[in-house]
Formats: structure tokens, C-alpha cells, sequence
């Protein structure tokens, strides 16, 4: 089975990682350079977006910002899933924000905002503090304002308003500030015949908009339940085939949806060691038409983020049931180059592992990590 993948990166490598097995073949389109790459060498693989697309059994994508051409070019094809309307959705707040209106999910109330008027109108109907995001290209923060008092809306709106000069696709969706008491997410997938698997619900915790601990929370709860019903009526709005993330606020054990990841996602990550079927493996199998995999937690595991650096000590390899992946990329500040998967017999066993691992690791480029152990009982 042969299956091309929009996006090039590091979902796109474990994607590749967990085919081999099943004798699926991963190649993929690196958006930047406009060429077909091997995922694991990122050797350019000599042919075109066309042919590529002629040549996969399936099509599928690991990015969201894809340029509208490329999207109705892989869905004329007929082999693309999740499909156009997926992604576009994914990378358009305006499309997110509608859908989960449709799918009666609850989520932060929100205005979008074109102009003047519809900036005020945002702050006298949705009231403060407001999030301000922009509709398209955001991810990690990125393309996000905050507004907590009246006196610096003058200057924001300045700010805001050079922004949508820019480029006239752009908007800016105004969104009511959520005192939330933690960040959670749902990774789970959809086959063709319409079945639903998710796996457990993961805390997340970020340090300046960007994940940096995820933990897989055990148990069938209440949460979990809310959890997966939210998911099936997003999935099953969209028609959706393929694994789906969505990112939740936990507010006093109510779920609004923050944002939804049409594609394998960070905060699934931790599958690869704690599930039974990874989610890069679940999502291959769902779009080629294979079963679905179990996504039962089989032990207690959390993954930790590399981000801006391209070495850890070698000790850490010494701690029982680490497991470390690197992406293969240029060191960039603040890039996602890698993570650490790390499990264990017992909650307890995990915790004191965890101690182990933040010890050697360097305070500057791994902060916040205890915050996260504290979480652990
Ligand atoms: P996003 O790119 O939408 O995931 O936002 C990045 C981070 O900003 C989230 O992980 C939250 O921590 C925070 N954030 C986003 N939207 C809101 C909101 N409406 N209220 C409070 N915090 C938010």
C-alpha cells in the first residue's frame, strides 16, 4: 500500500516509522519546497505532486496549512482523507468555530473581526478579557493577542488592524477568555464504515503557548465520556476518516473544545509507548481501510517535548522505560525536534522515573516539568 502524505515533517516520519510493518509505504509532500521527499531521509524522490498523487493507494495529511489548489487537486482524486473539507477546517478558526456550532459542541464564545466595528462590537458583546487569534496560520500561540483592559483596545485595535492589512484572506477571531483549571486533549480515529475508537483523554501542559508535557489520564470517567461524545459529533459532522485530535479547557469538569487537529498530534504522542496501537499506526489503518486498532493505555506513560535542542545527556537512556525520538532537523529556537516517551509499571513507578528524568535534564531548556509531577498521585 502506498500513501502520500501532505506535510513533511516529524507526524509524517512516524507515520513512515509505524507503516513499515503493515507494508505500507510512506511518501511525502514538503509544502515548502513543492517536491515529493522520502519522510525518514527527506531525499527529494524526483517526481511531482501530480504523479505522486497518480501513484498513492491513498492520500493523507499531517498539516493543516495547505494551500487550497493542493487540497481540491488530492480531493478530485477521490483517495483523500480526511479530506479537503477537513483540513480546511483545521486551518481556518472562522470553519473550526463554525463546525463546532453545527456539531452543538460547546466551545468559548466568539465574534469575528474584519474591521473597526466588529472589534468593538466583540468587546461590547463578548466583554473582557478577550483572546484574539488569527483565523488562518496560527498554531502554538502563534498569531494571538490578549485584551484584558478597555484602555489598551485603542492600541490593540492598531496592532490588529496592520495585521488584517496585510492580507485580505485574514481575520481575526475574538474569543472570551476561559479561566480554565487545565488543558486536555482526545486523539482518536474513524474508519470508513463510520466506527469510532479514542483513546484515553491526555493533560497537557504548555509553557508559552507550545506543549510541553503530555500525560495519558487512566480511568473511564466522567470527563472521558464528555470527552468522546464531543469527539463523535465533530467526526461525524465532518464525514471524518482518519485519526482526529481536539483540545479542550477543563473548567470545573466541563469541556469547551479550544481547537481542533485534523491529523496525528503532539499530544498523542505518548500512544507510541502507553497504547496499544500507536495513533500514527491507528491513523494509517483507518485510512487504508484496515481495522481499527485497541486504544487501551497498557501502562502509565507520559511524553516530554525537545524543543529548541539538539542534544540531551545520554544518562537518560539509563532510566528504565525512557524511549527517546529525534526528528532529524536543524536546530532552531523554540523548534519541536524531538521527544521523550516515558512509561512504567505503576503511576508511582512513573512518578519517581520522572524525578529521575527532569534531574538530568536542564532546568532552562525543560522548564516547568515538576509542575507536572505534581500531577502524578
Ligand atoms: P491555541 O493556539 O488556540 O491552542 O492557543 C494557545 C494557548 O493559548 C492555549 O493552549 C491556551 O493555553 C491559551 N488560550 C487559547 N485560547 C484561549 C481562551 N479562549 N481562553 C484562555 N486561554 C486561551
Amino acid at each position: 500500500m502506498k500513501v502520500l502524505v501532505l506535510g513533511a515533517g516529524q507526524l509524517a516520519r512516524m507515520m513512515s516509522l509505524a507503516g513499515a510493518p503493515l507494508n505500507i509505504s510512506i511518501s511525502a509532500y514538503d509544502v515548502n519546497t513543492d517536491s515529493i521527499v522520502h519522510p525518514l531521509t527527506q531525499q527529494a524522490l524526483g517526481k511531482g505532486l501530480a504523479n505522486a498523487i497518480a501513484d498513492a493507494d491513498v492520500v493523507t495529511a499531517e498539516f493543516e496549512h495547505i494551500s487550497i489548489p493542493v487540497l481540491a487537486h488530492c480531493q478530485a482524486s477521490g483517495k483523500f482523507y480526511p479530506g479537503e473539507t477537513a483540513i480546511k477546517t483545521g486551518g481556518d478558526r472562522r470553519l473550526e468555530k463554525q463546525l463546532l456550532t453545527d456539531a452543538a459542541v460547546n466551545s468559548a464564545a466568539y465574534h469575528i473581526v474584519k474591521t473597526e466595528a466588529d472589534f468593538t462590537q466583540a468587546i461590547s458583546t463578548l466583554g473582557l478579557p478577550l483572546v484574539f487569534k488569527s483565523a488562518l496560520a496560527g498554531y502554538d500561540g502563534k498569531g494571538q493577542w490578549r485584551l484584558k483592559t478597555a484602555e489598551q483596545a485603542a492600541s490593540l485595535w492598531q496592532e490588529l488592524a496592520t495585521f488584517l492589512a496585510a492580507d485580505s484572506k485574514q481575520a481575526i477571531v475574538a474569543e472570551q477568555f476561559i479561566p480554565f483549571q487545565r488543558e486536555v486533549s482526545l486523539v482518536g480515529a474513524r474508519d470508513t464504515a463510520g466506527n469510532i475508537v479514542v483513546y484515553p483523554l491526555t493533560e497537557n501542559h504548555h509553557v508559552n503557548g507550545v506543549l510541553s508535557v503530555s500525560l495519558a489520564i487512566a480511568g473511564n470517567t466522567a470527563l472521558q465520556q464528555q470527552a468522546q461524545q464531543m469527539f463523535t459529533a465533530v467526526a461525524e459532522k465532518l464525514s471524518y476518516v482518519g485519526v482526529l485530535a481536539i483540545e479542550f479547557f477543563d473548567v470545573d469538569g466541563q469541556l469547551l473544545v479550544n481547537e481542533i487537529a485534523p491529523r496525528v498530534h503532539n499530544s498523542g504522542h505518548w500512544t507510541q509507548q502507553g497504547a496499544d496501537t500507536c495513533q500514527f499506526e491507528q491513523h494509517l489503518r483507518a485510512v487504508t481501510g484496515l481495522p481499527l486498532g485497541s486504544t487501551t493505555l497498557v501502562r502509565p506513560t507520559l511524553m516530554v517535548n525537545i524543543l529548541g535542542e539538539d542534544h540531551v545527556p545520554d544518562a537518560i537512556l539509563a532510566i528504565p522505560g525512557v524511549k527517546l525520538h529525534w526528528y532529524g532537523k536543524t536546530k532552531r529556537a523554540g523548534r519541536k525536534m524531538g521527544h521523550i516517551n516515558l512509561s512504567a509499571a505503576t503511576t508511582a513507578e512513573l512518578k519517581q522515573r520522572f524525578s529521575q528524568l527532569i534531574n538530568l535534564l536542564p532546568e532552562s531548556a525543560f522548564p516547568e516539568l515538576s509542575q507536572m509531577l505534581n500531577r502524578l498521585h
